[in-house]
């Protein structure tokens, strides 16, 4: 990930073409961990105590997250090894990867421990592997990254942006992305995998969408302006911690969906979809497990069929329990057809 648009270019080169290199350890990191799961392994190196946090966080990203991500997108020559640096380097103010290593800004990574999804991201960078020369342009590159990041890096603070006219595909990072989590998941299953999966086999071109989805880039670009859909309450994550509510039927009163433990200062979300023509306003609230007492109630606006609204329902701006065990409610107004997602933090950190 990398905020100045003038830098993609250049990253990108240096993606494409020194991507087999390989690089040693310096011996001037004073700490070397070896982290493994299964086949794969991941070396960190540091040389600054105040990383050891955000490193056992990198560690827990990389267990869970390295493997189904190889077996996803690139099942038969997933790099088994890679490397992981923190570089002051004022040109690349996050991260950056390079063939089998991952360099990160040691002030980034104090300051912004709970950026799992940047490591995601560029895990995925190591998992595309794109072959030298292949000329695949930076916006498919950085937006297949961030498609990864959307669905395996379950919660850090991050979201799509909303969808608007002023978007290009070529926007790269999230909006593209998003672009993709449509074509991939809503209007042409699989064909962006398909399409990453040519890419690596050394051979990119925009008509490959057309072979793929039977619409051109631009074609589809305009459909999905037209109608993005809700790729938001899709299941895309792999997240163990939440919970998918699919064409709940309102009764008109409070109804019991789920128990949670939750832990203070991680995101959680609710997605909220409205699938038939009765509108209505979706209300929610949180209870104490223990005493029985609300800590957060929310109503949504109303909803249109179709129409899609998030929340998130405990943090700092709408007052943060304690850690602990809570119960979810949920009033749907009666006849009201709705599918639902609950996300409440995240026990890996
Ligand atoms: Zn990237």
């Amino acid at each position: 990930m990398w905020k100045n648009k003038g830098l993609f270019l250049v990253i990108s080169f240096f993606f494409t073409f020194v991507i087999f290199a390989s690089f040693d350890i310096p011996s001037v990191y004073a700490t070397t961990k070896v982290v493994k799961n299964g086949d794969y392994k991941m070396t960190i190196a540091y040389d600054d105590d105040q990383l050891k946090d955000v490193v056992s966080r990198y560690e827990t990203t990389f267990k869970r997250t390295y493997p189904p991500m190889a077996d996803a997108y690139n099942p038969k020559k997933a790099r088994k090894e890679f490397f992981v640096k923190f570089e002051k380097n004022k040109d690349y103010p996050i991260a950056y990867t390079l063939g089998n290593t991952i360099y990160i800004h040691p002030d980034y990574a104090k300051n912004n421990p709970d950026d799992q999804g940047m490591l995601v991201h560029e895990m995925c960078h190591i998992l595309q592997a794109y072959p030298n020369g292949v000329k695949v342009p930076s916006w498919f590159v950085e937006g297949f990254a961030d498609y990864a990041r959307y669905r395996y890096s379950n919660l850090d603070n991050w979201r799509f942006p909303k969808v608007d006219k002023n978007q290009k595909y070529t926007d790269s990072y999230r909006v593209t992305a998003r672009f993709f989590m449509w074509i991939n998941h809503i209007k042409s299953p699989g064909s962006i995998l398909k399409i990453h999966q040519r890419v690596q086999n050394n051979y990119y071109s925009d008509n490959l969408f057309e072979e793929y989805t039977g619409k051109t880039l631009d074609e589809l670009w305009q459909e999905y302006q037209q109608k993005p859909g809700p790729v938001e309450s899709l299941d895309w994550k792999i997240a163990d911690n939440k919970a998918r509510y699919n064409g709940e039927t309102g009764v008109g009163t409070w109804v019991k969906y789920m128990e949670f433990f939750y832990i203070p200062g991680k995101q959680n979300y609710i997605h909220t979809r409205s699938n038939n023509a009765t509108e209505g306003n979706v209300s929610y609230k949180i209870v104490d497990a223990s005493t029985g007492k609300e800590v957060h109630a929310y109503t949504t606006s109303t909803l249109k069929q179709d129409s899609i609204s998030s929340i998130e329902p405990l943090g700092k701006d709408s007052g943060e329990p304690a850690e602990g065990k809570y119960i979810l409610y949920v009033q749907i107004p009666k006849g009201m057809n709705i599918d639902f997602e609950f996300n409440h933090g995240n026990k890996f950190y």
